[in-house]
């Protein structure tokens, strides 16, 4: 499980905190769904979970480890945020091996490219494929590595309206089948409803009402 214990952040050069006293607990195989109006922390505490960034104060357990100050990639954490696009140049089957090692390569971007229904778009370009087919092929690189938790920003945002609600359901089908621990932000009240509990964080706190 996971467990976000009061933590406070301020970026360098900013002035106030931009997360205050934030607290959260997401226990095994459970989603989270964080809401709150844009500008609130929300990214922000995404990036500590990660060890993108580090808290100024308050500490961050993973399976009562204390993981607080260990680096981002030590961590086993698979990110999916919006911003945090396929690589242009590589093809799908590259991009999905990406961050993995050893023989059994080939073996799971197989069977990842099954888990998100993309079998044989392994030679493709991320310009080839439709912006929902793409995030499928994100989730299939940010699962790939076998992560403990699993972090999504804001990932449906890109998408158009028709595409959203199918491929809001395929992805919360993929979480719950692989029982991943989950933390999503999200703007939308759907995704939510989704989710196993939620916290609203607002100007840097977490709101309780
Ligand atoms: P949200 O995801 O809820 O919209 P963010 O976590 O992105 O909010 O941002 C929270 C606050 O931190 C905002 O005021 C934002 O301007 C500020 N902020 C975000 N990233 C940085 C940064 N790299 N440096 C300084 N301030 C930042
Ligand atoms: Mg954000």
């Amino acid at each position: 499980m996971l467990k976000i214990n009061d933590i406070s952040f301020k970026y360098h050069g900013a002035k106030d905190l931009t997360l205050k006293n934030v607290s959260a607990f997401v226990d095994n195989g459970e989603i989270l769904a964080v809401v709150g109006p844009s500008g609130g922390g929300k990214s922000t505490l995404l990036r500590l979970v990660s060890g993108l960034e580090s808290p100024k104060e308050g500490h961050i357990f993973i399976d009562d480890k204390n993981v607080t100050s260990m680096r981002p990639e030590k961590r086993n954490i698979g990110m999916l945020f919006q911003d945090y696009a396929l690589f242009p140049h590589l093809t799908v089957e590259k991009n999905i091996a990406y961050g993995l090692k050893g023989s059994m390569k080939k073996k799971r971007v197989k069977d990842m490219l099954e888990l998100v229904d993309m079998l044989g778009y392994e030679k493709r370009y991320p310009y080839e494929l439709s912006g929902g087919q793409q995030q499928r092929i994100a989730l299939a690189r940010a699962l790939a590595p076998e992560p403990k938790i699993l972090l999504l920003d804001e990932p449906f945002s890109n998408l158009d309206t028709e595409l959203l609600s199918s491929i809001r359901h395929e992805l919360f089908e993929i979480v719950r089948k692989l029982k991943m621990t989950t933390i999503m932000v999200t703007h939308n009240k759907m995704d939510a409803e989704y989710a196993d509990k939620v916290i609203k964080i607002v100007d840097g706190k977490v709101d309780q009402a």
